[in-house]
């Protein structure tokens, strides 16, 4: 049995996808001649819209010409409670995260890495995530780090409706 039979292809492809999703390969023809023969002169990123501005010249008929490369992530969709499908957003998960912790006690870059664990999980992931489950993740991993966070964040998602209820809620994380 050689290695290639032996790879499970489809989490191959999965992995695959997941590593070439920020990789844009493109080919620049001269909009003059055609020749695919071009060097770039010039290149500005452009941070807001995260485009790559090249000049380019020909380098068979030497005339200049723009292009605008764009890299875009691969779209994931995660599950909401209502059934209905959502765009899964890795900005919003880390803005909620940084609005519920002290980021005196964790660092934004620790942070950043869990919200990227999440980001493979869901892309790695047979089936469509459900928001609920990255909801939970979220939680056990406040649980450990910041438990004040953790009471914050459980307040809206957990939808207490009592303080009798985070005050149990507190209990719990104190037995941890
Ligand atoms: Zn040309």
């Amino acid at each position: 049995m050689g290695l290639l039979q032996d790879i499970d292809t489809y989490n191959l492809l999965h992995y695959v996808i997941y590593h070439i999703q920020y990789i844009v390969i493109v080919f620049m023809k001269c909009p003059f001649c055609c020749s695919e023969e071009t060097k770039v002169v010039d290149k500005r990123d452009n941070k807001e819209d995260s485009s790559i501005r090249r000049r380019r010249e020909c380098l068979k008929c030497s005339k200049r010409f723009t292009t605008y490369e764009r890299i875009e992530k691969a779209d994931l969709s995660i599950e909401k409670k209502d059934g209905s499908l959502e765009r899964f957003d890795t900005e919003k998960i880390l803005k909620g995260i940084k609005k519920a912790v002290d980021l005196d006690k964790i660092p934004e870059e620790e942070i950043e890495d869990f919200v990227d664990e999440i980001e493979r999980y869901v892309f790695n992931k047979d089936e469509i995530v459900r928001s609920e489950e990255i909801g939970l993740m979220v939680l056990d991993w406040l649980k450990t780090k910041d438990s004040l966070a953790y009471i914050r964040f459980a307040s809206v998602y957990k939808d207490f409706k009592s303080l009798d209820e985070i005050v149990n809620e507190i209990k719990v994380i104190q037995k941890i």
